[in-house]
């Protein structure tokens, strides 16, 4: 199985691409909402977790205390490091045995952080979505009801978009000028000859 990875900045239309991939019949993991499942249910994740920030790191009903994590790893880098050391692994495995279970030419795995984790360099292919950073930001102040300065700030802490793009196979235009349906078609038609 080809697995194909899809990233880029924050709003920069990684979900959105995906989308249109889904409609074209190719299955898409979505690693962000996936870790998230996995912090709830995954049973060796949980306890590793447990060790890592303690039992108050879950509610009683087994559900992962998300105020609590975000006040320790928010304010203790080492700690978020560690957190992540244990949450990308348990995505990795997940998404690989997902993805064996796929019966199409190729899958897509969206997540933000490829690159900055490292884990792109275990994909077969990876695509970069990328916009201007004024337009990424005026389309999350939109979809989130958010306000400029605190999406500003979310983008200044991920990594430059030029950095991303640099180790792609693929760049997706997503500034609204070039057709994004027409980008995703052509990319697909080269998967699927592969
Ligand atoms: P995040 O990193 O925050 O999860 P993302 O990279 O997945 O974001 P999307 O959610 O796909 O980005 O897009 C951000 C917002 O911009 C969405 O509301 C989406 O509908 C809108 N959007 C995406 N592409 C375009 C476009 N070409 N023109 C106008 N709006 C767009």
């Amino acid at each position: 199985m080809i697995n194909v990875g899809v990233t880029g900045g924050i709003g920069s239309g990684k979900t959105t691409v995906c989308k249109i991939f889904e409609q074209l019949d190719i299955p898409v993991y979505y690693a962000d909402k996936e870790a998230k499942r996995l912090m709830n249910h995954d049973i060796e994740l949980k306890s590793k977790i447990k060790i890592l920030l303690g039992d108050e790191a879950y509610h009683r009903n087994g559900r992962l205390n998300r105020k609590f994590v975000a006040s320790i790893v928010f304010s203790d880098k080492e700690k978020l490091e560690k957190l992540n050391e244990l949450v990308h692994p348990a995505v990795r495995k997940d998404a690989k045995h997902w993805s064996q279970n796929q019966n199409s030419k190729y899958t897509l795995q969206e997540a933000a952080l490829f690159v900055e984790n490292g884990s792109y360099k275990q994909l077969d292919y990876l695509i970069v979505v990328t916009a201007p950073i004024e337009e990424r930001i005026k389309r999350v102040v939109k979809r989130d009801n958010s306000n400029f300065d605190e999406v500003k700030r979310r983008i200044d802490n991920q990594l430059p978009e030029i950095e991303k793009t640099k180790v792609a196979d693929f760049i997706i235009d997503n500034s609204g000028n070039t057709s994004l349906i027409h980008q995703v078609w052509k990319i697909h038609r080269e998967l699927i000859k592969m």
